[in-house]
């Protein structure tokens, strides 16, 4: 097979996408086809650092406002993605797959701290390191942790695994004349305010030259397409 078009990725996974067509919780079937591919991207001799959200149990904003002051809500939301990424982690090893969690807040008896130097130890050799708990800090989003890591051991791209297979100039599930693009300038998706990932991520991924591929994840296969340099979804990149 060809040389994969990128050797170290980040993999950012929404929560919502783990939970399959409940939107809550977690479904194991999916899980299992997203673990069955992210092996075969390690069998490719590609390293994979994921970052997963926690939108399908507890979302700061969304959920706790009005009810629960903001940075207590969001300390919530940075639990519910440690817990996808003990559930993922999991679902990995049971298909043989050597794998880290590491977290952002510290839950010493569940999982290693954040440490670059170690993370990036593990990607060496071959291990897949899931990064939990999103930045550590509140007001930030998983997309944002998603960049951060990226920057930080030094990937390629970030793979943006959505419930949408790209970046579009309005929504698509309301108008019916929707264009998606191939490829779009990080400019463009902050100028014209386009809901691909907040403001931040987009601002720090272009900070730091990082391009970002989004695409859908109802089929999990869409990683190796991507890695095979497949055109797929959309490319969020300089012009
Ligand atoms: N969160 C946070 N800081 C971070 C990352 C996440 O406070 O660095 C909280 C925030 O409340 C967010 C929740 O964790 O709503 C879940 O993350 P996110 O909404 O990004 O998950 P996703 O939408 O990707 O499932």
């Amino acid at each position: 097979m060809d040389e994969p078009k990128y050797k170290r990725v980040l993999l950012k996974i929404s929560g919502e996408a783990l939970a399959g067509e409940k939107h809550f919780g977690l479904d194991f079937g999916v899980m299992g086809q997203v673990a069955d591919v992210i092996k075969e991207c390690v069998e490719m001799g590609v390293q994979v650092g994921i970052v997963i959200g926690g939108g399908n149990f507890w979302r700061g904003v969304k959920n706790g406002e009005g009810y629960i002051e903001r940075t207590r809500a969001d300390h919530m939301g940075m639990l519910a993605t440690a817990m996808n990424c003990m559930a993922m982690a999991d679902v990995l090893e049971q298909k043989g797959v050597d794998v880290r969690v590491q977290t952002a807040l510290e839950i010493k008896e569940v999982a290693e701290p954040y440490i670059r130097a170690r993370a990036i130890r593990h990607l060496e050799k071959g291990r897949v390191v899931i990064f939990g708990c999103g930045i550590g800090s509140p007001f930030f989003s998983t997309d944002t942790a998603a960049v951060l890591r990226a920057a930080e051991i030094g990937a390629d791209v970030i793979l943006l695994a959505k419930n949408i297979d790209g970046v579009y100039n309005c929504d698509p599930a309301k108008f019916a004349d929707a264009k998606k693009f191939d490829s779009i300038t990080y400019d463009d998706v902050l100028a014209q305010h386009l809901s691909v990932m907040d403001s931040t991520a987009t601002s720090l991924s272009m900070d730091n030259h990082i391009p970002v591929l989004v695409f859908a994840l109802k089929d999990p296969y869409n990683i190796i397409r991507a890695l095979r340099g497949e055109k797929i979804g959309t490319i969020v990149k300089e012009a």
